[in-house]
C-alpha cells in the first residue's frame, strides 16, 4: 500500500518501511502555535522570511522526542539557541531555544522520551519551542507530518 501524503509531499509507506517506527508523540504536551510554518513576517527583523518550523508556546515545558531515533546533535547557535537534532531514518526533528538539554549526542531515544526543557535561548523574543522536521534535509510542515503519521498508524492493521 502506498500512502502518499499530499500535504507534505512524501511517501509515508516508504518512510515506514525504512524506519519501522511504531509510535509518534507530540514534542510538547499542549500544542499552541504562536508562529506558523511557511512564509511570515519575522517577529524580530520585520522582514518576510520562510519559517522552517512552528513556534509553540512553552513555559519551562518538558520536551519529548517525537519518534524513536538517534541524537545527532546537541549544540548551540545564535539563532536556535540550545537545540537538539534527532535523526529518524531520512527524517530529522529539531527542537530549539531550549533552556536545558537532557540527553547526549550519539545516544538513542525512544518516542516520547524526555529530551529537554523549553527556554528562550538564541534569537527569541519570548519563551517558546521552535520545532521543525526535515525530510532529506528539506523542511516539511512539522505538524502535518506528525498528524499524518498518527492517522496512518491509527488505520493500519
Ligand atoms: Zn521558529
Amino acid at each position: 500500500m502506498k500512502l502518499l501524503c499530499p500535504a507534505i509531499g512524501i511517501c509515508l509507506s516508504l518512510f515506514f518501511a525504512q524506519a519501522g517506527f511504531a509510535q509518534v508523540y507530540l514534542p510538547i504536551s499542549a500544542l499552541h502555535v504562536t508562529s506558523p510554518y511557511g512564509l511570515r513576517v519575522h517577529p524580530i527583523t520585520g522582514l518576510q522570511d520562510f519559517h522552517s518550523g512552528v513556534d509553540l508556546a512553552a513555559n519551562h515545558s518538558v520536551i519529548y522526542a517525537v519518534l524513536a531515533g538517534r541524537v545527532i546533535s546537541c549544540a548551540s547557535n545564535p539563532f536556535l539557541g540550545n537545540f537538539i537534532r534527532i535523526a529518524h531514518g531520512e527524517i530529522q526533528s529539531i527542537y530549539g531555544h531550549l533552556s536545558a538539554v537532557l540527553i547526549r549526542q550519539g545516544t538513542c531515544v525512544k518516542a516520547g522520551e524526555v529530551i529537554g526543557i523549553s527556554g528562550s535561548t538564541g534569537r527569541s523574543t519570548a519563551e517558546h519551542l521552535h520545532f521543525s522536521v526535515r525530510y532529506q534535509n528539506q523542511p516539511i510542515h512539522p505538524l502535518k507530518f506528525l498528524l499524518q503519521l498518527q492517522s496512518s498508524w491509527a488505520v493500519a492493521p
